[in-house]
């Protein structure tokens, strides 16, 4: 079996203006100076800058994807934007179903299931969130939630080329909180596990699975290094180039 290539994403969420774009800059200084050939970094900027952002990237080896979409490709749904016109700005990929999105506007995964499927449709890949919140937790609900959420939120197709799951505990974003690595590690294995009933295990054995939830380079090592994590969702930490290539650099002389 070939090793999974670990993938690292900042997630920017509703964070920055023309002058961010000087962050992406560093970061592809950083990454020239010296790269991190065994995995791959992506930046998910807000839709207003993913146009100027894919020019900025242009030759750096760093992807750029999107943080939500509408299923539809086209139409009369004033704000919304389409999987086809996220490609068409540069972007490769795009978040769905992010426990934000869940809260802030009622997205139930048949919702994402159909925002997921848009993604392919339009070539990008799919970064597909799932996360139990704290009274989950504390109720012991959390494998059932995450495995009511996988099987709702995951279409029919998904593969490693056109997937990415993202494990984000509601309870650990932005809140400085994380998971025991034997938690992180115990839900990713089952994700695993019920990827293999939902898609077969083969793709199952390929697909990324980042956790996300308080990512940051002081505590990226030991989260990177916890079987079956593929990589890492990073909100906060993503905003400033130097951290989230030094949570990149965990995978410095790693080989994939
Ligand atoms: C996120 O929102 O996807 C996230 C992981 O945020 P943070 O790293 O700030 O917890």
């Amino acid at each position: 079996m070939t090793a999974i290539r670990p993938l690292v994403a900042g997630n920017w969420k509703m964070n920055g203006l023309s002058p961010s774009l000087a962050e992406l800059r560093a970061l592809k200084a950083h990454v020239k100076r010296k790269p991190v050939p065994s995995a791959d970094l992506m930046v998910c900027p807000p839709a207003t800058l993913l146009a100027r952002a894919s020019d900025v990237l242009v030759g750096s080896g760093i992807a750029l994807g999107a943080q939500d979409c509408h299923p539809l490709r086209s139409g009369a749904h004033t704000g919304d934007i389409s999987a086809e016109m996220l490609a068409d700005c540069g972007a490769t990929a795009v978040i769905v179903g992010h426990s934000e999105r869940r809260t802030d506007h009622g997205e139930i995964d048949a919702l994402v299931n159909a925002k997921a499927r848009a993604a392919h449709r339009a070539g990008l890949t799919a970064i597909i969130c799932v996360g139990e919140t704290e009274k989950d937790r504390h109720d012991s609900a959390t494998l059932d939630v995450v495995a009511r959420q996988l099987e709702g939120s995951v279409p029919q197709g998904s593969e490693a080329t056109n997937t990415v799951i993202a494990y984000e505990p509601v309870w650990a974003i932005g809140t400085g909180l994380t998971p025991t690595p034997a938690d992180i590690a115990e839900v990713h294995g089952f994700v695993r596990a019920e990827l293999g009933r939902l898609i077969g295990e083969e793709g199952a054995r390929q697909l990324r699975i980042l956790y996300g939830g308080s990512v940051k380079p002081a505590n990226a090592c030991e989260i990177l290094s916890v079987e079956d994590v593929n990589g890492a969702l990073v909100g906060g930490a993503s905003l400033r180039a130097d951290d989230l290539y030094a949570i990149l650099s965990t995978y410095c002389g790693r080989t994939a």
